[in-house]
Parts: C-alpha cells; structure tokens; sequence
C-alpha cells in the first residue's frame, strides 16, 4: 500500500473539509459570494497544512459547472476534471523544478489564452521562493495587469525569501500550524471512517510527532496501519516507528521534578534503544515544559482536551514549585534541542540534560525565605546555575539564630552628639538620614561639615548633588534632621561643593552624573519601601548596601557537552 494512498483519499475537497484553516477558508468564501476575488493569492505557512487543497478548492469554486459558489459542487464534469487534476484550466506548476526565466515566459504566453472550459484559468504555483530573481521580476511584469480571466494562487514555506515587491501585488493568507488536539480528532475521524483499529494514546503520539501538519500525520497513521492486523503492543509499535510516547515524556518530566537521577538515566537509555531522535525528544519534553510553565501561570486553570494528561499527572509536583524554577528548566530545554540538533552523540545530550536539570536545586523566593525565618525554621538557600554548573551543588544554609526574640534590643552605640562639633557624630547623622529619607542620605554621601560659626555651618557635598540640596524643600528638610539630631534651631546652611570632582567631560556629563544619581537615591527610596525588604533587614539584621539589576540567572552556564554558551547580558 502506498504511503501517499490516505492522504489523498482525504484531502479536502470542500472549504468545509478544510483542517484547522477557517480564518482562510472563512474569508475565501465571502470574497466569492461577494464577487471581490483577487488576481493574485499568496499562500504560506508550513507543509502539509493545505495549501495546494485549498487552492484546488478555490479553483473548483471559480469553476463549477453550478456557477461560481462559495462551496462547489463536486459533482459536476470541471469539479471532477479538477479533482482528478486533468482540468485544462488549471494549471500546477511546482516551483522548485520550474524556477527560471524560460519557465515564467512560457507561463506568460500561455496565461495569454482565453480558458478553454471553464471561467478562468487558475495558476497554481507551488514553492514559488524557489523562483530565480529573473523569473520573479518577469512574473511581475504580470502581476502588475493580470488579463481578466487569470487568477494566480502562489503557495510557498519560506515566505522571507518571495520578493517583497511580489508580496505587495498578492492578498497574503497565512496557515497556520494544526494544533495537536485537531489533528488527533481527524485521526480519529479518519480511523472510524476506514474500521482502523489504534488506540486513543498511539493516535495521540502521531499527532504530536507530525508536528502540525495534518499530512505527515496522515502518512504516520498509514505506517501504523500497515501492522493492523499483526500481535504489535502499541509501545513496540511506536518503536518501529521511531515515535515518541506521552507516556515516556511524562515519565521523563516527572523523573526531573522529583529529582529522580536513576530514573533519568533509564529514560535516556530507553530512548536511545528505542531509535529516538534525540533533538526531537528534547523538543517534546520541551513543550511538555510550556504547558507546565502556562499551567503554573494560569493558577493551575484546567488547560482544555489532552493537556489535561499533563495536568493530572504533573500537577501536583509543580505545586511547590516557583515559575522561576520552571522557567530555568525550560531554559535549559531550549538549549538542550538546540544541542542535541546538532550534535553527533545526541544521546549523551539527553541523558546529560536529564541529569542536569534533575539536579538544579530549588530556587525558593524570598518572600516564602521571610514568612519562612518569621516562622522560625531554618531554610535553604541555593545558589544560582552559575554556581551549580561550576562546582556541585553546594548549599548555604541560613538559620535564624535561636531566641532571638529574647535578646535585648539595643541600639548602636552613639558618640555623645556635640552641636559645636559636628564632624565628629556627622557620619551617624548621614546614615540616620538614611534610613529617614534615602534621596537626602545619598546625596549626603561622602559630605562633610563645618562649623562657621554658632548659627552656620558649612556643609561640602559631591558637586553632582549640590543641585539637589540647593532646593528650597531639601534644605528645609536637612534643617529639620539637624534640628532634631543636633538640638540646634535656626542654623543656615553653606553648600559648598567637593574638590574631588569625578571626572568630568563638562556640564553634560555632569547633568548626566546627577540625573543617575537621583534616579538611584529614587530606586533606593522604592527598594527601601518594599515590604520584603523591610522584613530582610529586620530579620536579618541586614542593611542595604547597594542597589543592582538582577543579571539573568542562566548566565554563563555549561551544558551536557562542556561547551560554554555566550555571555548574555539581559537584565530582568
Ligand atoms: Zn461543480
């Protein structure tokens, strides 16, 4: 039996049997009914998801004996003609094996006929990027004034590489991707027809692995068929063909979240027996991942028809998992495929990833780390993939100090403040404005103090601040601390700025320097606001002493085969 024998059988012969494509079909029918039909369609998306079908489709609409209609008939000798492709006006030229200026000339002379049996004459060209330049600009020629009776339908995988000018000249129809859970629907729709006995989990595997074109699926199930009728246990089956199950896969991802090392190493040599491309297993426990990761974003929302497997089954275990984790999981996926692609032992890619992602240790937030140390238990902290990746998997353990509670509260000891002079306890001064108003205490960093006399100071600030603590209202405010830290009313304040000038490429980089300086004292004062924070520093004892973006964690990491991946400097 020939392996392109259901594919035909079942390819649509109707906009109505069309898989997957009504935002196509739907908008084809109307420019029918509404006799706005285009000289030129544009037809991309990727294989085996109904291009050419619809083409012909349209075709027999234009053509049908019945009239020109939105669903043609079938029936009639010139939908017949066109079905069985011996129609004289409908011409399929595959684009890969006609590519040159000769071919297009031809198709100019002949596009000059008037059709011989039915309305128009339809041209159908298949893989039309594979075009030469010199064919595309001829066909333009045509494009430009097609002659009433022509209609081009240009149908291609690769629609960067089709001349933008031609793109401009054509009504543009995307395809998209079948999803899995059509597919399998008209597998099964398929099965019930034809009396094909295969069960719901092996159609489910074929769907998935003809990653979204309905015709490989076809062909798929017309290779399972040919062992109907033979003792084959479904598992053997999907063996033979080299599939990958949702059953190994969900074994795989659970083996990884619960961190069950002998497990991935089975898995990986099961996959390898069983003749598995490796990048192609890594890209379906990769999307194993998403659904995980979009399960966990949904709030554990029931995801619709078979993504529900994965729920049930994984959906506990990623309960007490942080999206971070997850994320950082498929990261390493995403690379993993990547690798495996192209690598010459595939399968040490995929134990190697098995292994490593089963080992990244869980990252807990910090908001969990505080209710955690408010609790008074102990929590382990990780480290990131860098660390992991380099030297083990070591463990920092911070433990909240036994009856702490009990310990008397006391404060830092201050020097006795003296208002005559003020230098000394100046330092305790800035770092108490610190903590009143960071903007203040920044712009106070590295400040001195000066007494002039009894009712005026001189205060000596880094230049780029002395704009800032210029301001009528920061003053005020400064005033006000001194009055409370130093018991002094009525004191005016001299600003002068630093000597110790940052270097400086004049008045623009120093504007530049002050407005870094205040958007940082602005981050500090939003930092320091922050209910997590305050809770760390209290538990904690800690204090803030600089404010960084957060590097992306999977920098630097290694991989499976050594190799270190590029740098990458994304922020979060
Ligand atoms: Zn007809």
């Amino acid at each position: 039996m020939s392996y392109l024998v259901l594919a035909r059988k079942w390819r649509p012969q109707t906009f109505g049997d069309v898989v997957g494509q009504e935002h196509v079909t739907r908008v084809l029918q109307n420019a029918i009914r509404t006799g706005r039909l285009s000289h030129a369609y544009l037809f991309s998306g990727p294989r085996g998801v109904g291009k050419t079908s619809v083409a012909r489709i349209l075709a027999k609409a234009i053509n049908c004996e019945k009239g020109i209609t939105p669903e043609p008939c079938n029936e009639c000798s010139n939908c017949q003609a066109i079905t069985s492709g011996r129609f004289p006006d409908v011409v399929e030229i595959d684009g890969a094996s006609n590519r040159g200026i000769e071919n297009v000339r031809n198709l100019q002379e002949s596009i000059t006929y008037r059709p011989i049996k039915g309305r128009s004459r339809i041209f159908i060209i298949d893989e039309v990027h594979m075009l030469t330049t010199e064919a595309f600009n001829a066909l333009l020629k045509t494009l430009e004034e097609p002659p009433p009776h022509v209609h081009f339908v240009f149908a291609t995988t690769e629609i960067h590489k089709v001349l933008p000018t031609v793109l401009s000249r054509c009504q543009r129809f995307e395809f998209r991707r079948i999803a899995t859970n059509v597919i399998a629907d008209h597998l099964r729709r398929i099965c019930k027809a034809e009396n094909f006995n295969v069960p719901d989990n092996v159609i489910e595997a074929l769907a998935s692995e003809a990653d979204g074109s309905l015709r490989d699926a076809e062909t798929l199930l017309e290779q399972v068929v040919a062992f109907q009728g033979e003792d084959i246990a479904d598992e053997e089956l999907l063996n033979l063909l080299g599939i990958v199950d949702q059953t190994t896969l969900l074994e795989a991802a659970e083996a990884i979240l619960s961190s069950d090392h002998p497990r991935c190493v089975e898995i990986a040599q099961k996959v390898y027996e069983r003749g598995i491309d490796g990048s192609r297993f890594c890209a379906r426990l990769l999307e194993i991942f998403h659904e995980l990761l979009l399960l966990k974003l949904s709030r554990n929302k029931l995801p619709p028809d078979q993504k529900r497997t994965i729920a049930s089954r994984l959906g506990s275990l990623i309960e007490e998992i942080d999206v971070d984790q997850l994320q950082i999981y498929y990261e390493l996926l995403l690379r993993a495929t990547e690798q495996a692609r192209r690598s010459s032992e595939p399968r040490f890619v995929v134990e190697a990833t098995l292994l490593k992602i089963a080992s990244v240790p869980r990252l807990i937030a910090i908001p969990q780390i505080v209710r955690a140390l408010k609790d008074g238990k102990s929590v382990t902290v990780t480290q990131s993939i860098d660390a992991i990746s380099e030297r083990g998997t070591p463990h920092l353990t911070i433990q909240k100090p036994k009856g702490r509670e009990e310990i008397p509260h006391s404060e830092p000891k201050l020097p006795p403040i003296d208002p005559l002079d003020p230098a000394k306890s100046w330092k305790h001064f800035v770092g108490w404005i610190d903590t009143q108003d960071p903007i203040l205490g920044t712009a106070l960093n590295e400040s001195t103090i000066e007494v002039l006399n009894e009712k005026r100071w001189k205060l000596t600030v880094l230049s780029v601040y002395t704009s800032l603590l210029q301001q009528e209202e920061k003053q005020k405010k400064l005033l006000d601390f001194i009055r409370q830290f130093f018991g002094i009313q009525d004191l005016s304040l001299d600003i002068d700025e630093n000597g110790k000038k940052k270097k400086s490429n004049g008045p623009a980089s120093e504007a530049q320097d002050a407005t870094y300086n205040n958007v940082k004292a602005e981050l500090k004062q939003t930092v320091m606001n922050d209910p997590v924070v305050k809770d760390v520093l209290e538990i904690l004892g800690a204090r803030v002493v600089d404010i960084r973006p957060v590097k992306k964690v999977l920098k630097n990491s290694v991989i499976a085969d050594g190799s270190e991946s590029p740098a990458e400097t994304e922020e979060k």
